[in-house]
């Protein structure tokens, strides 16, 4: 081979040589570059994809929690009917029990007789309270306490009160002072029934933790402000008792405490009604407060600003008092509208033992077909009845008297 034709191939191998060292270069930044992208394209995938999968979880958790929250507002409604329907189911037949004994009470019986019907009563009343105290505590915790406040005279809730609890208080020589600060004859408008309830737990608690002999005060003072139709009216309950250590002072109020261990075997009690009164008087706008030394007594009081309103309704009554009397005395016709037998049996035996007539009928239509076929003085309506209620009853009733 010539010298020429030698070199000559030589540098087409070198070329090559080259050629193909670029041509490596460039496949692998290709197969880099493939990679990368395969990379990037895999990433972009698990990104879509757990997004997808990431909705499709938040939709179930929150519809979830939609059907929890359902649930939850049903079951609170359920407990709320099932609790109404409880106080009025539990508290007919209490009112049963409570009411016959009171009318065979009033009639004649031997010594033994009385004294094991009056026990047979006062256990009774104590069930009541218990039953009474379950179901607004368990109203309390459904947050379905509700308060209905009505122009009410502060007088008489004191007197009602005194009357009340004067015998508990005789029972162990105390002395039972109630002093009022209200002046005027107005009207406060508030939940009556709700004050009296707190008032009657926290004297009760006075009355029974006060040792023979010593003092239980209730004091109400009304503080008129000039600006507005408001006052403020606070009410003390003061003891001479046992007291409450200090360190046991907060936890009373709350449900099922008592302060001494030892307290229900000496004293009864549930240990529901300082829970329950504090409940009530944050309802009506104020703070239960508490101030208490062992062996020297207690204070509780609390504040609720009440609305004032004119008494105008009680100049009418005393107006019409004398009239009113005379025609009670005399005795009236009543129409009763009620479909429980027990309580059928009851208001005839009281209204009775008054001196009035009564017709009685089991459910609102009858109601008011006796209403436009005879004329009555008076008529007492249950609410709940068969057929027609009474609120629709009396509509009807108010109906035909405007034609
Ligand atoms: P109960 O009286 O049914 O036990 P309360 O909630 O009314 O329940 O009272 C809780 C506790 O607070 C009582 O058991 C008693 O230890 C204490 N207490 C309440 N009022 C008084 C008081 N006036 N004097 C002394 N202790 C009291």
């Amino acid at each position: 081979m010539e010298e020429d034709e030698v070199n000559r191939l030589k540098a087409k191998v070198a070329e090559l040589e080259q050629e193909n060292t670029k041509l490596h270069k460039i496949n692998s930044a290709l197969k880099t570059r493939v990679k990368r992208s395969i990379q990037k394209t895999g990433t972009a995938f698990g990104v879509f994809e757990s997004n997808i999968l990431l909705k499709k979880e938040i939709e179930r958790q929150t519809r979830d929690l939609r059907d929890a929250k359902d649930a939850a507002e049903q079951a609170a409604k359920v407990k709320a009917e099932f609790l109404a329907n409880m106080s009025h189911e539990i508290r007919t037949p209490m009112n049963g029990i409570l009411g016959l004994t009171d009318i065979v009470l009033d009639s004649e019986l031997t010594e033994e007789q009385r004294d094991l019907l009056e026990t047979v009563h006062q256990s009774g009343h104590s069930l009541l309270g218990i039953i009474n105290d379950i179901l607004d505590f368990s109203k309390i915790e459904a947050g379905k306490l509700s308060i209905s406040p009505h122009p009410f005279s502060l007088t008489d809730l004191l007197s009602q009160i005194e009357r009340l609890l004067r015998p508990q208080a005789s029972k162990k020589e105390l002395s039972f002072i109630i002093e009022s600060g209200d002046t005027s004859d107005n009207l406060f408008v508030g939940d009556e029934s709700r004050i009296r309830q707190v008032l009657l737990n926290l004297l009760g608690n006075a009355i029974k933790f006060s040792e023979r002999e010593g003092a239980v005060l209730l004091r109400s003072n009304v503080d008129v402000s000039t600006s507005s139709n408001e006052a403020e009216v606070s009410f003390i309950v003061s003891d001479s008792g046992i007291g409450i250590a200090e360190d046991k002072q907060e936890q009373i109020f709350e449900a099922f405490t008592q302060a001494d261990g030892s307290t229900t075997r000496k004293y009864g009690g549930t240990g529901l009604g300082l829970a329950i009164s504090s409940q009530l008087v944050k309802c009506m706008g104020g703070k239960l407060k508490l101030f208490s030394q062992p062996d020297v007594g207690t204070t509780f009081c609390f504040t609720l600003t009440l609305p004032i309103r004119e008494n105008l309704e009680q100049r009418a009554e005393q107006e019409n008092s004398a009239n009113g009397k005379q025609k009670a005395e005399r005795g009236i016709s009543i129409l009763v509208a009620e479909d429980n037998k027990v309580n059928q049996k009851l208001i005839v035996k009281l209204l009775n033992a008054k001196g009035h007539s009564v017709t009685l009928v089991g459910d609102g239509e009858d109601a008011v077909a006796k209403f436009t076929s005879e004329s009555f003085d008076l008529i007492l309506m249950d609410i709940q009845m068969p057929l027609l209620g009474g609120i629709e009853a009396t509509k009807r009733i108010r109906e035909i008297e405007s034609k």
